[in-house]
């Protein structure tokens, strides 16, 4: 009986949101201003709170002088239009007035080695294991603020993100960093004290298709605008197993036939994770490496995705497929980037780096 309550009135909440889903968008059509390439229609009135952030990317997008950059979360493949590709987003963003996009899964990539340096440092017996720290606020959350006593496990990193928006603020300091993806937890780790230098800006892929939609923009009729430079490690970070593939490849690629090689196990959603996390505590895993991710389906199943996860999840897939390189260590971009950022060896990029690492 209990249980029925609560079923409908997870039903009726679920509903709810997706009305107020919908006002808020014809909110934001109906509010229009005459439309020209930089007017973006907003609703100051109705819900001003539910704006707060599209108000914000509205207000520096209209201000000339503002350096604007998108920093995309590796989830994007596929969640603006069937067949819409990187390059028809960037140029989507551009026409907003964004100065450029960057893919967040270089990051993924840059912070994949530092994963796969870190298990070769701490692993070196079969006891011996870590959880991975970056992605996800939520598993971060979770480590620090119910299984303490794993943090020493969970090696000092700031998420993809939060690299991301350090390092265009590196090279473009008064540039405005506005991360775009599927999660909300983003928005809040993006304000987090110790991090909150990097991200200006979260928006939903929600959000940032009602601002296209709202500006007349239709990603799917863009012209190309391509500058990809992932590899297909990081490209997967979106989905669940993401981060463990891309951290056994590249460390069979530093230490090819390593006595302990990576075990992996991943959990996604909060009750698998508890679960994996029981299984550590109790000795119940042989896994020497562990991954989670607060949503089924990693963030590909994000709470403002557009697609289903299935479906997004098949479009990371092959786009990770499509990559020239598959391993941060193979891609030269990845490493001049790392060059560019003052990074030229290896302690420089474990011990002394302020862009990357972070205390729990
Ligand atoms: S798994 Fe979910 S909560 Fe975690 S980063 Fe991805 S979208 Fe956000």
């Amino acid at each position: 009986m209990h249980e029925e309550i609560l079923k409908r009135e997870h039903k009726a909440e679920k509903q709810r949101k997706e009305e107020m889903r919908y006002d808020q968008m014809d909110c934001l059509l109906l509010a229009g201003e005459e439309k020209t390439e930089r007017t973006i229609p907003v609703c100051e009135t109705v819900f001003p709170e539910k704006f707060a952030d599209l108000n914000a990317v509205r207000e520096v997008l209209l201000t000339p002088e503002k350096q604007v950059y998108a920093l995309i979360a590796p989830a994007f493949m596929g969640q603006f239009g069937e067949g819409v590709s990187p390059g028809a987003i960037r140029a989507a963003l551009k026409r907003a007035g964004f100065s450029g996009m960057v893919e967040v899964a270089v990051f993924a990539d840059i912070l994949t080695l530092k994963e796969a340096l870190e298990f070769d440092r701490h692993v070196n017996r079969d006891t011996d294991f870590l959880l991975t720290s970056c992605c996800c606020p939520v598993w971060v959350s979770m480590i620090r603020n119910i299984y303490g006593e794993l943090v020493p496990y969970m090696p000092g990193a700031v998420s993809p993100m939060i690299a991301a928006g350090r390092a265009v603020k590196k090279m473009h300091p008064d540039a405005v960093t506005v991360f775009i993806g599927p999660c909300l937890a983003k928005k809040k780790e993006a304000k987090e004290p110790d991090i909150c230098d990097a991200i200006d800006v979260v928006l939903t892929f929600q959000e940032t298709a009602m601002l296209f939609e709202a500006m007349g923009i239709a990603p799917q009729q863009m012209e190309e605008d391509a500058s990809e430079h992932s590899s297909g490690a990081g490209r997967i970070y979106a989905r669940t197993g993401g981060v463990s593939e891309a951290v056994v490849r590249t460390v069979e690629q530093l230490h090819p036939g390593r006595k302990i090689a990576v075990r992996p196990m991943q959990a996604d959603g909060g009750k698998a994770c508890k679960q994996m996390i029981e299984a550590i505590q109790e000795g119940k895993t042989e896994a020497n490496f562990f991954e989670g991710m607060g949503c089924v389906g990693g963030c590909v199943g994000g709470p403002r995705a557009l697609l289903p996860r299935e479906e997004g999840s098949a479009y990371v897939d092959h786009y990770g497929k499509e990559a020239l390189y598959q391993t941060p260590l193979e891609n030269p971009y990845v490493i001049e980037l790392l060059e560019k950022l003052g990074f030229s060896t290896v302690e420089d990029f474990l011990e002394k780096s302020d862009l990357l690492t972070r205390h729990f």
